[in-house]
């Protein structure tokens, strides 16, 4: 059977790289090659960004109502193929059916529902000043007016969900868009492209150019004409962009790594779903989601009998096929990353870490026998200060960390580069509000993980993020606000 080839989205039409060249697309739960991407070069970048301009003019001045049309169409049309998208993604990236179905591609749909929805009811400010007479004034308002054309470079762990979190913003403020999903995921974005032609989206508006970060993610950061760069991804990838960047003081918005404290107190309300949030919190997408909590603080006086209640229900998790309704987790997203996770639970070893359950890769049989999969390791017995606690390890690894009290975990908890998210247990409405209030995280949660209204500021502080998404603060980054001032 011939491999199925993607194409990129360039100017309203379905193109082949101007090289010629293509990268395999490996399905993790197999191990397999099932597609081929194209491994596009900056002379793609050139005319996607060339399309994107002769674009931008007309996108800019199409009511409203009409961006916010084509955005609704767009998300209608991968309703009506919710499946096939959920049984891609789910291909592409290892991760489990039904999580695909239950979050990943329902989560794309609300994301361009909502910003269709955000930006029909979005105004811009105005401020009256009185001059100091009685019968002259003069009144301020503010436009906000898109950037022209912006560049969207989304990860491979939640791969359609953070590709629509970008580039619904861009189009519904206006802008054209040259976006480029990670060459590790292609799949899904390419299968929305070709549904953006349907949807009615004039040509140039959406481009999506796929391949690899150092050709054609640098090439539409250093574009001239590329005058936003809106990324997620790692937090070395993004020290790149943000020099590239640089030089031509271009707007960047920063999604980037975590290591994410969950922290229980002793007077935590642990009924059964609380316990399993916290476990779905540390293992949901075998640990690769960016707020995972990695690290799980927990106060010493209930640390024995939580760490045993806990890792009962992990060893439950059930690692299987992908597309087997009763696997809890699939396979890690590639060879690489899964080596990467397994070296870092070696480290974890040989810095004294005592590994407590999982700690090891997992040997399917059948069709799975040469996937990528991870038993879920939970580690305990390593200071605030070691490896496995500072670096992001992004895999099915939480690390446990007991605590004396307040101070100790609030110490603990801020002891890092990174500053994503915290999710915090406790029934003391004042430690609560008290304890969220000092943490360095740009997100807290409180009682619960991952509960998400897409209205609020996302992003993170330190290391890991520059700017928010998410809400009205994806409508600011994606214009330019000009302030006029009227004397009457
Ligand atoms: P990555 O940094 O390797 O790649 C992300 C994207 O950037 C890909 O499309 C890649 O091709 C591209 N890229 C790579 N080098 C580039 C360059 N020099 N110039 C421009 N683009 C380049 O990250 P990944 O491995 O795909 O994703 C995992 C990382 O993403 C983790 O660190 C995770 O924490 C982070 N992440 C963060 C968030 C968040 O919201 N903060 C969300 C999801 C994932």
């Amino acid at each position: 059977m011939s491999i199925p080839r993607l194409a990129n989205l360039i100017d309203g039409r379905l193109q082949v790289p101007q090289h010629d060249a293509w990268l395999n697309v490996h399905e993790p739960a197999t191990g397999a090659v099932f597609a081929h991407c194209p491994d596009s070069s900056s002379a793609d970048v050139e005319i996607a960004v060339a399309a994107a301009s002769r674009a931008a003019a007309s996108w800019a001045n199409t009511p409203v109502e009409q961006r916010a049309q084509r955005l609704q169409r767009l998300a209608d049309l991968i309703e009506a193929r919710l499946e096939e998208f959920a049984l891609l993604e789910s291909r592409d990236s290892g991760k489990p059916l039904a999580l695909a179905r239950a979050l990943d591609i329902p989560r794309a749909i609300s994301n361009l529902r909502h910003f269709a929805a955000a930006v029909m009811t979005w105004g811009s400010e105005s401020h009256a000043m009185a001059t100091g007479t009685t019968d002259t004034g003069a009144i301020n308002y503010t436009l906000r007016q898109p950037l022209g054309v912006v560049g969207c470079i989304s990860p491979w762990n939640l791969p359609l969900y953070l590709f629509t979190w970008k580039i619904a913003p861009a189009l519904a403020t206006g802008n054209t868009v040259v976006a480029k999903p990670s060459e590790v995921t292609p799949c899904t974005a390419a299968l929305l492209g070709e549904l953006s032609i349907e949807a009615g989206f004039p040509p140039g508006v959406l481009n999506i150019v796929q391949g690899r970060g150092p050709s054609v993610g640098h090439a539409i950061v250093e574009h001239p004409r590329v005058k936003a760069v809106s990324f997620t991804g790692s937090t070395a990838t993004g020290t790149q962009i943000a020099r590239a960047a640089a030089p031509q003081f271009k707007k960047v918005s920063l999604e980037m790594g975590g290591k994410n404290p969950a922290i229980v107190f002793a007077d935590a309300d642990l009924s059964e779903a609380n316990l399993d949030t916290v476990v779905r919190s540390g293992f949901a997408n075998q640990g690769e989601i960016c707020l995972c909590g990695s690290r799980l603080l927990v106060q010493r006086s209930i640390y024995e009998t939580f760490r045993a209640r806990y890792l009962a229900r992990v060893q439950a998790l059930r690692v299987g096929d992908p597309s087997d309704a009763g696997s809890n987790l699939g396979a890690m997203v590639s060879q690489m990353h899964y080596d990467k996770v397994l070296g870092c639970i070696e480290q974890a070893r040989a810095e004294g870490g005592h590994v407590l359950c999982g700690g090891h890769a997992i040997h399917l049989s059948g069709r799975c026998a040469d996937g990528w999969f991870i038993a879920p390791t939970v580690i305990e017995g390593l200071p605030s200060a070691a490896q496995t606690n500072q670096q992001e390890i992004f895999g099915p690894v939480v690390s446990l960390i007991p605590f004396e009290d307040e101070a100790e975990a609030l110490a603990i908890a801020n002891n890092s580069h990174y500053g994503l998210a915290a999710s915090l247990w406790t029934q003391d409405l004042s430690r609560a509000h008290r304890f969220a209030a000092q943490l360095e995280f740009g997100i807290v949660w409180i009682n619960c993980w991952l509960l998400r209204d897409l209205r609020t500021p996302f992003g993170g502080t330190k290391q890991s993020g520059l700017g928010r998404e998410g809400g009205s603060d994806a409508l600011h980054f994606f214009t330019e606000p000009k302030n006029i001032c009227i004397r009457y």
